[in-house]
C-alpha cells in the first residue's frame, strides 16, 4: 500500500512538473517571445567613412535632394570623435589621421599619427585582423591613397604627410585591393608597388580585364562631378572583386564632403553626401538578400559647423532644393568640430549599439573606438546564437 502511495504521489509529481514545464514554453510563446534566430555568420564587413560628415549633412543632403537616404532607418548612435594630445590626456577636436586611426585600430592617437598610437608604436589594423582571418581586404576612397583616412586603415607614420613612409608600410599590410585618386607624383612608386605583387591600374577602363589579378592598386580620377559616377563603380568592383568563401573587409570612404565643407561649399558638400548615399545603394543591391554582410556607416568627425533649419529665414543662407522647396543653412567653421557625428549599422543580427563598450548614456552616445570594437566583433568571425 504505502509503496503504491510512494508511486502515485511520484506520478503526480511528474504530471506537476511536466505541466509547469509544457506551462512555461506555452507561456512564453503566449507571451510573443520570438525564439532565438538561427546562428547567422556575418563573413563581410564593409565600413562607409563620409569624410567631414556631420548628422546636419546628412539632413542637409536629404533637404537639397528631397529624399531620404537609404540608410535613415538603421540601427543608428551619435559618436564622439574627440583625439588625444598625449596618452591619457584630455580630448582634442580631432583631424582625419588620429580619426582614422581610431576607426581602424580602436586606440586613440594624437592629431597628425596614421596608424600609430601615442607612443609611436604601430597598430594592428582591422583590415590586418582580416587577413589574419584569411579574408580579403580592401580599401575604396576618393582621397589619395596615402591620405589620412586610407592612410590610417593601411600604414604607419607619425605625420600624416609623410606620404613615402605611409605608401612603403601600406605595402607590407598586403591589401588585395586599394583604388584611389590619380596623382602624378605616384608614378616614381609604380616599380615599388609591383614588386610588392600588385598589378598597377591608372585609368577605370583597365578594371574588368584585371579582375582575375592577384592583387590590385588602382590610381583613378575619382574627383568632382565625376567621382561621384566612379565611386560607385570602384564600390561595385571592389565588392565582386573581394567576395569569396572566407569574407572580405572593404573601407569605402566619400573624402570629399571634407573638402568642399571646409571651403564652407554647401552644394560641393551636398553633392557629396548624396554620392555617399548612392555607393551606399550600390552596397545594399549587391547584398540584395544575403544574410552575411554587415554594414558600417560613419564619419571621421564634423567640418564646418553646419547648421540647417527647414525654415529659409532661419539662417542667413538660402538653398532651393530639387523639388524646389527652400531652406537654410549656415557655417560656423572652416575647420573641424567636435561635433557628434553619426555611426548606422546594417546586420541580419539586431545589434543594440548602447551595449558597445564606451556607451555614454548620459550623452548617449559611444566613442569612435567602439566602431573597431564593432567591425572587429564581426571581423573575427564568431557564430552568435542571438
Ligand atoms: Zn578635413
Amino acid at each position: 500500500m504505502r509503496f503504491l502511495k510512494k508511486l502515485s504521489l511520484l506520478a503526480l509529481t511528474l504530471v506537476l512538473l511536466l505541466t509547469s514545464c509544457f506551462g512555461l514554453i506555452s507561456c512564453k510563446d503566449n507571451d510573443g517571445d520570438t525564439p532565438p534566430p538561427t546562428p547567422t555568420e556575418i563573413k563581410n564587413v564593409i565600413i562607409i567613412i563620409g569624410d567631414g560628415m556631420g548628422a546636419n549633412h546628412i539632413t542637409a543632403g536629404e533637404y537639397a535632394f528631397n529624399k531620404t537616404f537609404c540608410f535613415r532607418e538603421w540601427e543608428t548612435i551619435d559618436v564622439n570623435t574627440n583625439s588625444v594630445t598625449a596618452l591619457g590626456e584630455p580630448t582634442v577636436t580631432t583631424d582625419s589621421a588620429a580619426s582614422a586611426t581610431a576607426l581602424a585600430t580602436g586606440t586613440l592617437t594624437i592629431n597628425g599619427y596614421v596608424g600609430k598610437n601615442p607612443d609611436q608604436e604601430d597598430l594592428t589594423t582591422i583590415l590586418d585582423i582580416a587577413k589574419q582571418k584569411g579574408k580579403k581586404t580592401g580599401i575604396v576612397t576618393t582621397d589619395y591613397l596615402d591620405g589620412a583616412t586610407p592612410g590610417g586603415f593601411s600604414g604607419h607614420a607619425v605625420s600624416r604627410t609623410d606620404g613615402a613612409t605611409i605608401t612603403l608600410s601600406q605595402m607590407q599590410s598586403n591589401i588585395d585591393l586599394l583604388v584611389g585618386h590619380y596623382r602624378e607624383d605616384y608614378i616614381p612608386y609604380y616599380g615599388l608597388i609591383a614588386d610588392n605583387g600588385y598589378t598597377v591600374l591608372d585609368d577605370f577602363s583597365q578594371f574588368a580585364s584585371n579582375k582575375n589579378a592577384n592583387k590590385l592598386y588602382g590610381l583613378i580620377n575619382l574627383e568632382g562631378n565625376g567621382g561621384n559616377v566612379k565611386l560607385k563603380e570602384a564600390t561595385d568592383f571592389a565588392l565582386n572583386y573581394l567576395d569569396n568563401d572566407n569574407g572580405f573587409t572593404l573601407m569605402i570612404e566619400q573624402a570629399h564632403v571634407d573638402k568642399f565643407s571646409h571651403s564652407n561649399d554647401f552644394e560641393g558638400a551636398v553633392n557629396m553626401v548624396n554620392s555617399l548615399n548612392d555607393t551606399v545603394e550600390t552596397v545594399l543591391s549587391w547584398i540584395g538578400d544575403r544574410k552575411d554582410t554587415l554594414v558600417l556607416i560613419t564619419a571621421d568627425h564634423e567640418t564646418g559647423g553646419l547648421y540647417i533649419d527647414a525654415n529659409e529665414d532661419l539662417y542667413q543662407n538660402q538653398y532651393t532644393s530639387t523639388s524646389n522647396t527652400k531652406f537654410s543653412y549656415a557655417w560656423t567653421s572652416t575647420n573641424h568640430t567636435a561635433s557628434f557625428v553619426k555611426l548606422f549599422c546594417y546586420s541580419p543580427i539586431l545589434e543594440d549599439l548602447t551595449t558597445l563598450p564606451t556607451y555614454n548614456d548620459l550623452e548617449d552616445c559611444i566613442k569612435n573606438v567602439d566602431v573597431f570594437t564593432l567591425s572587429k566583433k564581426y571581423v573575427e568571425n564568431k557564430l552568435y546564437a542571438e
